[in-house]
């Protein structure tokens, strides 16, 4: 088959699977939400009641579903995704000066956060299968190296502190978090997850967020779940639940009156309002799940006969959200990923390629890394394809 036939089969396998994708003003956007039950009931409440902001009963409430959604012991409610993560690494004692571990191919943010600690990010590599990280790459980048100092790992070059390691599940697919727990173990490294897109998803039918000391989650508008704007932190420890709580309400000393705040906090709180929204969508997270499941069978299916591309399918170990679909092309080739986002949003198919590496991005061009043969090769070969659950209807 010549490229430009490729291309072709490509765009027509997307529109057999998108219902309606061949009418002149159809759109579809890499993923929409829906509020098809008590949204506006509860949004209702929080305005005839008054509770719109920083304390309500929404907010408790929204975070027991989530501990009872997810297993995690405790949840707390943040005001977003970037929130809860860089409160994750506070939780954790990343100080300034100190280096983070991060996946080169993630959302920004999962850099950003280090940054906000006056820390470095250090940038690893992840693999084509899995999406996340390449554990066996890191663990010799970290032997070769690294030192444990102590209760310490040390970067020999830098002489900094290696205080963390942020594993990433790319696109609600589970990184292999089993013999990456076991890695931070070795090298002293503590695990926080930026489950930020795994909501519903599972490593050998455990939650993610669950294998780190502590997990973030976001409930962004394009997210599986969404809050408007939100996040929130799992842990299973209490006295971490406990500093989570505190530093995300301005570290203020609970008193009927007094304002006494016993160290520097954070105005991070999830306004009831969000939570209200939350509520009513964790009422329809398993139908949700369900459709984006069928969607991505559906273009499993269709993507099997045609030849040159690949459709990401979920490890062995892992039962996905599949919160956004990753069409892969067998040979990475910048051109034809470009002309195939090109065709494919000419006809209102809102396909995207990978975030740009980070380790690309002017803040972060001269932190530490590893060799990104595995992140290059994604970065060059992947395209998102529309994922909104109603897509995936019977
Ligand atoms: C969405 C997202 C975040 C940040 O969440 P916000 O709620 O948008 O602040 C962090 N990390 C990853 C991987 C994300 O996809």
């Amino acid at each position: 088959m010549s490229k430009e036939q490729i291309i072709q089969s490509i765009i027509d396998g997307i529109k057999e699977v998108l219902p309606g994708s061949g009418s002149p003003n159809a759109s579809f956007e890499l993923h929409e939400p829906r509020f098809t039950g008590n949204e506006l009931n509860y949004l209702k409440q929080c305005v005839e009641t008054g509770w719109v902001s920083s304390l309500g009963e929404f907010v408790t409430k929204f975070e027991k579903d989530l501990s009872n959604f997810t297993g995690a012991s405790h949840a707390i409610a943040t005001s977003n995704g970037t929130a809860a993560l860089h409160t994750c690494l506070m939780l954790v004692d990343v100080k300034p000066g100190d280096e983070v571990l991060v996946p080169a191919l993630t959302f920004v943010a999962t850099g950003n956060v280090v940054a906000y600690c006056a820390a470095t990010p250090n940038f690893y590599d992840s693999e084509p299968h899995t999406l996340g990280v390449n554990v066996q790459k890191l663990r010799e980048y970290l032997a070769s190296n690294c030192r444990v100092v102590g209760s310490d790992c040390v970067n020999k070059a830098t002489g900094r502190r290696i205080r963390a390691l942020i594993a990433m599940h790319t696109f609600g697919h589970p990184c292999d978090l089993a013999p990456l727990k076991d890695l931070c173990l070795d090298f002293k490294i503590r695990l926080i997850e930026d489950a930020a897109e795994s909501l519903g998803s599972y490593y050998k039918g455990v939650h993610t967020g669950l294998f780190g000391e502590v997990a973030a989650l976001s409930f962004n508008g394009n997210k599986i779940v969404t809050t408007g704007g939100g996040g929130a932190i799992l842990t299973s420890d209490p006295e971490i639940a406990r500093r989570a709580r505190h530093l995300t309400t301005t570290a203020k000393v609970s008193h009927q009156w007094g304002f006494f705040h016993d160290q520097v906090g954070y105005n991070y709180r999830m306004p009831n309002i969000n939570a209200a929204l939350g509520c009513a969508q964790m009422e329809s997270i398993g139908q949700l799940i369900e459709n984006k499941r069928r969607l991505a069978a559906r273009y499993q299916n269709v993507f099997n006969n045609i030849p040159g591309v690949r459709i990401f399918k979920e490890a062995n170990y892992a039962r996905s959200n599949y919160w956004l679909n990753v069409l892969l092309l067998e040979k990475a080739d910048v051109g034809a990923r470009d002309r195939v986002l090109a065709a494919a949003n000419a006809v209102g198919i809102k396909a995207r390629p990978a975030w740009t590496l980070l380790y690309k991005l002017p803040m972060f061009q001269t932190c530490p890394r590893t060799d990104m043969a595995g992140s290059e090769l994604i970065e060059n070969s992947l395209i998102n394809l529309p994922s909104s659950p109603h897509l995936g209807k019977h």
